[in-house]
């Protein structure tokens, strides 16, 4: 739901460096960003959230037989949705590193600002977790 151009990693979010694990001899570092939103940006994340899952209740009206079912669910959705983005605080918005087993490029998505992260490498398809240095 982030399409501003504001939102590139690089412009907002400071570089966090960190630990890419393989087994516990294997090692290596990389980068994240990771983006924290003040309360006001929470809210405005919660209102268009809300406010995108209002549209799709209000389109759901004009299809026959299956608004009885969409037009309730798209209001629930809108709730818990907007609920959901005004609690998260931050997101790594993503980040790169290299892989401890195959040394090859890690490029590490975005994901919930929750550690150590999970991921696999996308060489040699191993499992690695990353930890803040
Ligand atoms: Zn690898």
């Amino acid at each position: 739901m982030n399409t501003s151009a504001g939102e590139a990693p690089s412009a907002q979010a400071p570089v966090t460096n960190v630990r890419i694990l393989g087994k516990p001899d294997k090692e290596s570092s990389g980068t994240v960003h990771i983006k924290h939103w003040t309360p006001q940006e929470r809210l405005l994340r919660a209102l268009k959230t809300f406010a995108i899952w209002f549209f799709i209740a209000l389109l759901s009206v004009f299809i026959p037989i299956l608004h009885f079912v969409l037009v309730p669910l798209a209001l629930l959705l809108a709730f818990i949705f907007s609920f959901m983005a005004y609690g998260q605080s931050s997101v790594v918005l993503g980040g790169s590193g290299s892989c401890p087993f195959c040394s090859a490029r890690l490029d590490i998505v975005r994901k919930p600002d929750r550690w150590p992260l999970d991921d696999i490498c996308s060489s040699c398809s191993r499992h690695v977790r990353i930890e803040k240095a």
